[in-house]
């Protein structure tokens, strides 16, 4: 048992990120004694921070006997279980907590937190827009900006909204939301779960493994893989169920609310399910119907997500380069209305492009290749009847596609696949995109 006082306790933080700086900067406050070890480098705006601080930290090593004397030590989400220094750890039997466990155990503000397989990004944003438009005191963190750890430590509100990931919860103890969301449930980084789907739905729901009744649990009704483990729990929160059905045109409706979502940046029935769990979330902390569609109209959707770049001649570019796996694509070519030239590729990671069959079949006229490696896609489409042109860089893309289309028609980057193969992630992909297709103008 540990009997040292918490002013006393021996805290080692895995990973020099801004979730490992988030909970040194916190553990700093509470009185620990604390150290930071990052097999990587650390980025110098964090060591600065670290130093300011007087925290002390290692990089390019873990330290193991340092490490070892620790009473608690706090892992970033970065860092599988599989690792050397976290077995040594385990087998030592010191706990293992994420930043977010660590965080939550020290505010008594309302946490809304955010997990799925996609949209989590987007709907975090959209719900902490609407909340802090309506007037509430609100600060939005986790996976997107700041840690959870340094909004408690530096941004004290009174709600928090934050996006979760599934590496976040693997790690928690206590950590207990007001308001929990899964918006669904696909096939992702099944690497880090054994290559079992069964574990990563797990993970999931860990995000309401410590809520009781007085909690809320929203979830997607339309996903299978939620549905299918609904049926095997008994819930403890109360659940609410967001369904497909809540949308009529374009409107969302929740219950004798309706909101106007053709007066949104938001496309598609995956933007409008996100936007009906911000906009429950948001009712249940009390804000009113018509702040609410004000909050909608005014959010601007996060960068390469279904962003519409510029349209030329009658020709919408939309960048959705964050569609890093099928599931994303599935909805970005279901909310297409007009003949659409797609623009896919990357680096695969094991793919099965099947879903998307029928949407190709209907609404794609001609398919643009962006990969260094485009043989699979040759191979899957190949006999769709549709031109295929192969592209190896982001401006060869947008001109072979501009040359293929006409007026009326759309082009969309929805690649499916990892950027890493021809860019240096997702943002930078999106981003030469967007500067080829500005360049037409
Ligand atoms: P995440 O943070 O979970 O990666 P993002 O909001 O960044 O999610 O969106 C990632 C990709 O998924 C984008 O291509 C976006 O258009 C698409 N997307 C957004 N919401 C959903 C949803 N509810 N279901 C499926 N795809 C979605």
């Amino acid at each position: 048992m540990n009997t040292r006082t918490q002013e006393h306790k021996n805290t080692v933080i895995l990973g020099g990120g801004e979730s490992g700086v988030g909970a040194a900067l916190l553990a700093k406050k509470l009185g620990h004694q604390v150290f930071v070890s990052d097999k990587g480098s650390i980025a110098e705006k964090y060591k600065e921070e670290l130093n300011k601080n007087a925290i002390p930290y290692e990089e390019g090593e873990h330290t193991l006997t340092k490490i070892l004397e620790a009473d608690e030590v706090i892992k970033s989400p970065g860092i599988p279980d599989k690792v050397p220094v976290i077995q040594a750890v385990v087998a030592k039997g010191i706990p293992v907590i994420s930043e977010i466990e660590f965080a939550s155990r020290h505010t008594d503000s309302t946490v809304i937190a955010i997990t799925g397989s996609n949209g989590k990004t987007t709907t975090t944003k959209l719900t902490f827009h609407i909340l802090e438009s309506a007037g509430f005191d609100v600060a939005i963190g986790g996976n997107v900006g700041y840690s959870f750890a340094r909004l408690v430590t530096e941004v004290k509100k009174a709600h928090y909204v934050l996006e979760i990931s599934s590496f976040q919860l693997d790690n928690i103890q206590s950590f207990r939301p007001d308001i929990a969301m899964i918006l669904n449930i696909t096939p992702d980084h099944l690497d880090r779960y054994n290559y079992k789907l069964e574990n990563y739905i797990n993970s999931k729901f860990k995000i309401i493994e410590n809520q009781s009744k007085k909690d809320l649990f929203l979830y997607n009704d339309n996903n299978e893989n939620i549905i299918n483990k609904l049926k095997n729990i008994k819930l403890a929160p109360k659940g609410v169920a967001i369904s497909e059905q809540m949308i009529d045109g374009n409107f969302v409706v929740i219950g004798d609310s309706r909101f106007d979502m053709s007066k949104t940046q938001l496309r598609g029935k995956h933007n409008y399910m996100n936007a009906l769990f911000a906009i429950h979330a948001a009712k249940a902390l009390g804000a009113k119907d018509e702040a609410i569609q004000k909050g909608l109209e005014t959010f601007v959707n996060v960068a390469h997500r279904m962003e519409l770049v510029a349209t030329i001649k009658d020709v919408e570019y939309i960048n959705d380069s964050k569609a890093t796996n099928v599931d994303s694509v599935f909805y970005a070519l279901q909310a297409m209305t007009k003949p659409t030239i797609w623009i896919v590729g990357g680096q695969d990671k094991g793919n099965d492009y099947e879903p998307l069959f029928p949407f190709v079949k209907e609404k794609v006229k001609a398919i643009v290749c962006m990969g260094a490696d485009n043989s699979k896609l040759l191979e899957v489409f190949g006999d769709f009847g549709k031109p295929m042109l192969e592209a190896n860089s982001a401006k060869e893309a947008v001109e072979m596609s501009t040359k293929l289309a006409r007026s009326g028609d759309t082009i969309l980057l929805s690649p499916a696949c990892a950027s890493f193969d021809l860019f240096k992630n997702y943002e930078d992909r999106g981003n030469q995109f967007k500067d080829a297709v500005l360049k037409l103008v």
